[in-house]
């Protein structure tokens, strides 16, 4: 299961627990991460898009499978922001270098 993410405001509850835990995040691939849950358990979190261009957040953990917004996938999406913006910087550099 996963969920689309809209925006900040779903993200609220989620943002203060991963704040709270601090939980580690390991890239795994562009998009693919495995985070360290409250109880050492590990679990993956993958984020990708529907043909309506809309943002997928999908998380194994139980609340991911209900569909929940977790903390694990929101301590990714912070991540995967920071390696998405420098990807997108890299292309940039790329096409100017030709
Ligand atoms: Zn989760």
């Amino acid at each position: 299961m996963s969920y689309i993410l809209t925006g900040k405001a779903q993200l609220e509850k989620a943002i203060l627990r991963a704040k709270k835990i601090k939980p580690l995040v390991k890239m795994i691939s562009f998009g693919k991460y495995a985070v360290r849950g409250s109880k050492g358990d590990i679990y993956t979190v993958k984020f990708s898009r529907n043909s309506l261009g809309e943002k997928l957040v999908e998380c194994d953990c139980r609340g991911g499978e209900r569909g929940l917004v977790c903390f694990h996938s929101v301590a990714c999406l912070e991540l995967h922001g920071t390696i998405a913006k420098r990807r997108r910087i890299a292309v940039r550099q790329v096409e100017v270098g030709r």
